[in-house]
């Protein structure tokens, strides 16, 4: 993809996509105007747990310095938020009273953290885990060590668990229904994984619903609907994502979860296009970075004048820390199915889900070295036939057996 149009692109949002939308535009030679409103030059989100863990340092997040922007010759704005875009005179505006101009406009203003509407939910120390900010506000909170609760137990709940417990935190989650990672797991694998847990020192309530919580300026505890009360010095808020689409919203696009996008990720109107998390297309909203990088490129590709459509695929998930061996893929129910599940209490736990012979999902706990085997099997959806037997047990063995 290689073109000499000098138009400009610009594009709000340098999170995953709107960075990877900027550098393919970038490579294909166009000129590229890249906005967003965190201070930090753009990083990798998807490694703030790791962070957070411990495992590496805030250096480590950053994916394009000012340096790597300018050699690409990406003009970049950090710690500036677009208030409004007028799309009849092709301009944005920026909260410090800029007026910038486009050709081509991107939005990939991803997602916003839900904050529950609980009394107390806006004192000092209850934090969201979204950006790069939060996850500073949070390691700063663990400093004196002492109680953390994150009310939450799905994926992102759990690695900010995980993380504040390495940092030193006695920590305790509260999940509102009975299994851990309910869209991802089955209630098999989610009490291997409370058990998991569980021995790493972290508490897990499950049917817990918060009503309140406890503080005058700074939060100190969290109080449930059954009366109990849960003393802690930090609460963590991970309890979803929503598509975060006001400024499409405010400026006339069509707007419904998501932004509305075509298969070329094309918005309502034809020099607007939409990627990643705030994006929606045939009523779906992605919620991982592979979806919303793939969509970046598609954007970018049809700003090129390539014809490229966006396919959605089955995504998959892991828990990246506290050493939780735990991956699922596709489906987690299938009412017309049939599952096969491998459950030794002291190894592995696997459970495959079938439809019309085809592997629709896939859970693994304790050994997910074959994570990439059973996903290609997904992806393709070849009939299983003969592997049916021996499919539990992995590639290894299908090359084994005679
Ligand atoms: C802690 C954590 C761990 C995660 N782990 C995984 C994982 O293991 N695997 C996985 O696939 N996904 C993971 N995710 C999800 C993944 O990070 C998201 O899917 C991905 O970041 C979406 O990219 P995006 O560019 O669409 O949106 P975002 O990353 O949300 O980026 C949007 C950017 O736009 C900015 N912005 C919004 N409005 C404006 C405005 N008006 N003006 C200027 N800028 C604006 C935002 O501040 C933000 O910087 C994780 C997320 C978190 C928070």
């Amino acid at each position: 993809m290689q073109t000499t149009n000098s138009a400009t692109t610009l594009i709000i949002g340098a999170g995953p996509a709107g960075m990877r939308c900027a550098e393919t535009l970038a490579r294909a030679g166009r000129r590229v105007v890249l906005i967003g409103d965190e201070a930090s030059p753009p990083y990798d989100r998807v490694a703030l747990s790791r962070w957070l863990a411990d495992e590496i340092t805030q250096a480590d997040l950053i994916t394009h310095d000012p340096a790597r922007l300018a050699a690409l010759g990406i003009s970049f704005h950090g710690g500036s938020r677009v208030t409004a875009i007028d799309p009849a005179r092709h301009q944005v505006a920026t909260a410090d009273g800029g007026v910038i101009g486009y050709d081509t406009l991107v939005l990939a203003t991803g997602s916003r953290a839900i904050r529950l509407a609980l009394p107390g939910a806006q004192l000092a120390n209850v934090l969201l885990y979204r950006t790069l900010d939060d996850v500073r506000a949070m390691i700063d909170a663990t400093g004196d060590g002492g109680r953390a609760i994150v009310i939450g137990g799905g994926l992102l709940g759990l690695e900010a668990a995980a993380g504040l417990a390495a940092r030193g935190m006695a920590v305790t989650v509260l999940h509102a229904v009975d299994r851990l990672m309910e869209r991802q797991l089955d209630q098999r694998a989610s009490r291997r994984l409370s058990g998991h847990l569980a021995a790493r020192g972290i508490t897990i309530i499950e049917n817990a619903a918060s009503s309140a919580i406890l503080g005058e300026d700074r939060a100190c505890g969290v109080v449930l609907d059954d009366g109990r009360v849960l003393p802690a010095e930090l609460v963590v808020m991970a309890v979803g994502i929503a598509p975060e689409a006001s400024l499409a919203r405010a400026a006339g696009l069509l707007v419904a979860r998501g932004i509305v996008v075509d298969g070329q990720m094309r918005s309502s109107r034809n020099d607007i296009f939409a990627i990643g998390e705030c994006a929606e297309f045939q009523g779906q909203c992605v919620g991982l970075v592979l979806p919303a990088l793939a969509q970046a490129e598609i954007a970018a590709r049809a700003i090129c004048g390539e014809a490229a459509t966006w396919q959605p695929a089955t995504d998959s998930a892991a828990l990246k820390v506290a050493g939780a061996p735990v991956w699922s893929a596709g489906l987690v129910e299938c009412a017309d199915g049939e599952q096969i599940t491998l459950d030794d209490p002291d190894g592995a736990y696997r459970r495959l889900l079938l439809r019309q012979d085809r592997l629709v999902g896939a859970v693994l706990f304790g050994e997910t070295a074959d994570a990439a085997w059973y996903m290609r099997l997904i992806r393709d959806c070849a009939p299983i036939g003969a592997l049916r037997e021996t499919l539990p047990f992995g590639p290894a063995y299908q090359e084994a057996a005679p």
